[in-house]
């Protein structure tokens, strides 16, 4: 493929934006690859970059897009949306119609608040959560990645993993003092922690999707769940990746547990910038303006990305058979990257949950911890990358992140993606 206009805006990005891009994994560094590709547009199940070509998207934006890019049904609702203005810092009634229909699907949400993105919600949760204990120290999980607020950029996951390192530079000791962590899915370590620390919150992505895929044992969520209840902490359910994608209402209403708060994002904007934090009233309404937990935004609640938001949930609320299609559609691929690594004698991995997997080239049969993650062969990953970048197919540019399914990827499109992997495969092996 010619990737010279790619090339080119690189080369100029790369001197007024450090590293050329906006969010790191985008720069595809840890692929090998000099440059990434730059998007031009997308419809449905493709993107089409700089030079004209076409391209089979796993990323969906990284989630949001599960419906696809650019669904007629929420462009319409956008369009209309536009022409009565974009953004008031006013409430309006739309905000007040996503609330409900938010409430209405996740389980254990009673109030929500909007954001901007998924790091505001995270970082609001966790003061809320804060002011309610009144303790200080927080747990969260290595590997998991909550947004970039500074008491959750310690042990993360997403693009610190991909990056080389997990604490990012620039946070004070206080903030390191007071983040503590240990493995996801260890729940003893749990247990023994809190007998001897006061925490505020556990903050849990309930499916980590951020160190890869990692497939979440339901006993492990029950148990958090208890110590959280005996221990007067909160249990905060990250759902910015889980919400709306493993079921219409998240991964706690895949799993029946109700956590104290929800963090919500990507899907809730359908596209656009958008976040969500919602759970127990009583908890919610320490919140400014009824308690003095401040939390605000200029752009809160947008009404353009509350418009294309409350769209896409509303057809995911009513289509409740996209759920079945979608982890159908991912069992196929599976049962297909099985069937090549058996072919070509590349041994591998596969997680998956609902519409999310992971490849791991490993000789494990099991990737389960974040040592598991770090075992398999980053080189194998990064040949398969390109491999498929080269057939057509954008796949993550890091083991780190999970492939998205989305609606509108349909059986044509997941045997060219299957061929594409066949070709990886044969260059691997
Ligand atoms: N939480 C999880 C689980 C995420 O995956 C992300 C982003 O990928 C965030 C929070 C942060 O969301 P945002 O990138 O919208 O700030």
């Amino acid at each position: 493929m010619n990737y010279k206009n790619s090339k080119d805006i690189f080369e100029k990005a790369v001197n007024i934006i450090p590293g050329g891009v906006n969010s790191p994994v985008r720069a595809f560094k840890s692929v090998e690859k000099e440059f990434p590709i730059f998007v031009k547009s997308a419809n449905k199940a493709h993107l089409m970059d700089e030079d004209g070509n076409k391209y089979i998207d796993f990323i969906q934006s990284w989630g949001p897009m599960i419906l696809g890019h650019n669904d007629e049904r929420v462009i319409k609702a956008v369009q209309a949306a536009v022409l009565d203005g974009c953004s008031f810092g006013l409430p309006t009634k739309k905000e007040v119609e996503l609330a409900e229909l938010i409430i209405s699907m996740v389980p254990s949400i009673e109030k929500v608040r909007l954001t901007t993105s998924g790091t505001e919600a995270t970082m609001a949760a966790v003061r809320v959560a804060r002011a309610y204990t009144k303790k200080n120290k927080i747990l969260k999980f290595e590997g998991c990645y909550h947004g970039h607020s500074d008491s959750l950029l310690v042990a993360a996951g997403s693009g610190l993993l991909t990056e080389g390192y997990q604490d990012s530079n620039g946070l004070t000791e206080g903030v390191l003092k007071d983040t503590l962590t240990l493995p996801f899915g260890n729940l003893e370590k749990v247990e023994k922690l809190m007998e001897k620390e006061e925490i505020a919150c556990i903050i849990v992505e309930p499916i980590p999707a951020n160190m890869g895929l990692i497939e979440t044992k339901k006993e492990y969520l029950e148990g958090l769940r208890k110590l959280c209840t005996e221990h007067n902490t909160l249990l905060i359910f990250d759902e910015v990746i889980s919400g709306f994608r493993i079921a219409a209402g998240g991964a706690q209403e895949h799993y029946g547990i109700t956590p104290d708060l929800t963090t919500l994002g990507k899907i809730i904007g359908g596209g656009y910038p958008v976040g969500a934090f919602g759970g127990k009233r009583e908890i919610m309404d320490m919140i400014a303006p009824v308690g003095d937990v401040y939390h605000a935004g200029t752009l809160s609640g947008n009404p353009i990305s509350v418009t294309a938001g409350f769209e896409t949930l509303s057809i995911l609320k009513n289509t409740p058979s996209l759920y079945t299609d979608l982890e159908a559609k991912v069992d196929y691929i599976v049962e297909g990257i099985y069937k090549l690594s058996e072919k070509y004698n590349v041994p591998v991995c596969v997680n998956k949950a609902g519409s999310l997997f992971t490849i791991f080239f490993t000789d494990k049969k099991k990737v389960e911890t974040l040592e598991d993650v770090m075992a398999s062969d980053t080189t194998k990953y990064s040949k398969y990358f390109n491999a498929m970048l080269e057939n057509g197919v954008v796949v993550p540019p890091s083991k780190f992140e999970a492939h998205f399914m989305g609606a509108t990827h349909n059986e044509e499109i997941l045997n060219e993606t299957l061929s594409a992997m066949e070709k990886a495969f044969i260059e691997i092996s």
